[in-house]
């Protein structure tokens, strides 16, 4: 079966799906994203979403390509074309075409761009596994609130956990803080059982998955605090995880050379992980 995308209008077959040579997004990484999963046919915290991508676009003074509404259908139509029921939904909306030149042009069509893949479901079992972080440097700009596809920061992070045999790479500030991993959100649980993630800044995302888990936290009575925590707090910390949409949460069992409290994801981490499979079935 073809894999169709969305561009601009025209739902295409995704081996023709493109955008013009002179589109910003290509020249200058002018242009915003999101990611969604897909659960049992339904996207995930879609609103939090599309509430997100309002807001990269406002910052970034990019014309909103259409309607909430509209853009809805468009989702719903492309996951309905691909035949996804657990996926991933990709939307990019760039500020358009125009001659190469620097400042923002005015009167300029944005581009919108939708892809899909087919991803297995949520799975307990394999997604409880733990996984390896590297530490690095946070090299990125200061505006990462906003979610560009300026990723290369991100992509030289990544290959470089790869190579080290990880998953993720955990960045770390001038101060020797956490702000937060390449592609996801830094939790910690302290030995006195605090959870523990970094606040809302132009320092990091605001991670949809952070947002709902802060929410599951505070419906559960669990304890958390927003704030920022070291490298040294990490590595010893009683529990490490990560959240992103479509990776969920990931237990982290060691960092650096530093094995997280036995070496195996504990119980704090297990039970969230667990809660956050029961919101994603609740998805209506
Ligand atoms: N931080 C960064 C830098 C990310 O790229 C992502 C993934 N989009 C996240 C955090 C997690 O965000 P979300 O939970 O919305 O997927």
């Amino acid at each position: 079966m073809a894999r169709i995308s969305y561009v601009n209008g025209q739902y295409v077959d995704h081996r023709n799906a493109s955008v013009h040579i002179e589109d910003r997004g290509f020249q200058f990484a002018d242009s915003v994203y999101e990611v969604f999963a897909v659960q049992n046919s339904c996207l995930i915290d879609g609103d939090a979403h599309l509430d997100r991508l309002d807001r990269s676009l406002n910052e970034l003074s990019i014309t909103q390509p259409m309607s909430r509404a509209a853009l809805k259908l468009v989702i719903r139509e492309v996951l309905r074309r691909n035949h996804i029921t657990y996926g991933a939904l990709y939307l990019q909306v760039t500020r358009g075409q125009a001659d190469r030149d620097f400042p923002f042009p005015s009167d300029i069509t944005p581009t919108l761009v939708l892809t899909v893949k087919r991803l297995k479901p949520f799975d307990y079992n394999a997604v409880s596994q733990g996984i390896k972080v590297i530490s690095i440097d946070d090299i990125r700009w200061k505006r990462c609130d906003i979610k560009t596809v300026s990723l290369l920061a991100g992509a030289m992070g990544k290959t470089q956990a790869k190579q080290a045999g990880a998953y993720e790479a955990w960045q770390v500030d001038g101060e020797g803080c956490i702000t937060e991993g390449t592609s996801s959100n830094a939790w910690i649980v302290t030995q006195d059982g605090l959870l523990v993630t970094r606040s809302l800044s132009t320092d990091i995302l605001g991670g949809i998955t952070r947002k709902t888990l802060l929410a599951i936290a505070e419906k559960e009575n669990l304890k958390f605090e927003e704030r920022s925590f070291t490298l040294a707090e990490a590595k010893s910390a009683r529990e490490a995880f990560s959240s992103s949409s479509t990776v969920f949460i990931r237990p982290i069992i060691q960092i650096d050379d530093a094995k997280i409290g036995d070496g195996k994801p504990g119980p704090f981490c297990l039970n969230v992980l667990k809660l956050y499979g029961q919101y994603m079935e609740n998805c209506s």
